[in-house]
């Protein structure tokens, strides 16, 4: 079946909106002084990385945020990048920290993430805010997740009693935003590789949210007539883990890649910025 007046879930413009909000804030700190400062931390020379890192800082400066880029070599070890994140945590200037993932092979990707202090980890990847957020109560939860939470919102679409099936279980989306729509009172199935009869799991599913790292992997025919699509994904070549063409058919709305998720989780990450700056600056 084709579903009829099917919405495109314009992640561009829940962005937009999330920005429009923080002017005002960013001018009032601006009076005291203050001006959010997100510093970013990439490890090795991987490309992609090296892409979304430039976009965030560029996102930051357009809105008048200050950004602070720390580049490290491949060969850095762990001891070398938590001293590098411990500097960050004793800066007074930065508000926020974002470790670039994944790093190389051979560091220890947990122990830098828990060596971000709480108060800057504005992207939710420290064993307490990922609790918190299970909790409910997370300042700053997973931005990806957190975005997926606010298309939800600013489009009015319900959560509540639905069957949300989210695909991927990684600690910093899957199972963030699993959290998130079990606490906003959605049936939660989490799916991942081993899974049994994923396509007839989907297919039960009001809310699909695709977090796997598998360009297309979303198939037309697992789509509910009706469903609300969330494509998480972002595979080389700016393609998502939805099959678009074929899940839009059957979807009552679906997030397009690019200009979905994207844009939202970078417009999280700034509102997470000026969030801590406000609570650190006081
Ligand atoms: P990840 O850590 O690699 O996790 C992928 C998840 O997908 C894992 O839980 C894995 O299961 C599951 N999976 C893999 N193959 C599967 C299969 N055949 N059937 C069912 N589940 C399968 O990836 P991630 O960091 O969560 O990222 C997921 C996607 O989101 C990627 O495309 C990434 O680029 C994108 N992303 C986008 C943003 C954004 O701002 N838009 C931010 C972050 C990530 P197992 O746990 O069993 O291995």
């Amino acid at each position: 079946m084709t579903y009829a007046n099917q919405l495109i879930l314009d992640g561009n413009a829940v962005a937009d909106s999330i920005k429009a909000r923080l002017e005002t804030r960013i001018a009032s700190l601006a009076e005291r002084g203050i001006t959010p400062c997100l510093a970013t931390v990439l490890v090795g020379d991987d490309p992609a990385s090296a892409t979304y890192v430039r976009m965030k800082g560029n996102a930051c400066r357009r809105l008048g945020i200050a950004s602070i880029r720390v580049e490290l070599p491949a060969g850095t070890t762990t001891e070398e990048l938590i001293g590098a994140l411990r500097k960050l945590n004793e800066d007074a200037s930065v508000h926020g920290i974002l470790l670039q993932h994944p790093v190389p092979h051979g560091i220890d990707e947990r122990a830098a993430f828990e060596a971000i202090d709480i108060r800057k980890d504005v992207d939710g990847v420290t064993t307490l805010g990922f609790a918190q957020n299970a909790f409910g109560f997370a300042d700053f939860p997973s931005c990806t997740p957190a975005a997926i939470m606010a298309i939800l919102d600013y489009y009015e679409l319900p959560i509540r009693g639905r069957h949300a099936v989210v695909i991927g279980r990684s600690p910093i989306l899957g199972k963030p935003v699993s959290a998130m729509l079990l606490n906003a009172d959605a049936t939660v199935t989490t799916c991942h590789s081993r899974t049994e009869d994923l396509p007839a799991i989907v297919r039960l599913a009001d809310i699909v949210v695709a977090a796997v790292g598998r360009p297309n992997f979303v198939r037309g025919d697992w789509i509910k007539p009706g469903a609300v699509v969330l494509d998480a994904g972002y595979n080389p070549g700016n393609v998502g883990d939805v099959g678009y063409e074929a899940c839009a058919r059957h979807a009552s709305a679906i997030t397009p890649v690019p200009a979905g998720v994207g844009p939202v989780t970078i417009a999280t990450l700034l509102k997470h910025t000026v969030d801590a700056a406000e609570k650190l600056g006081a």
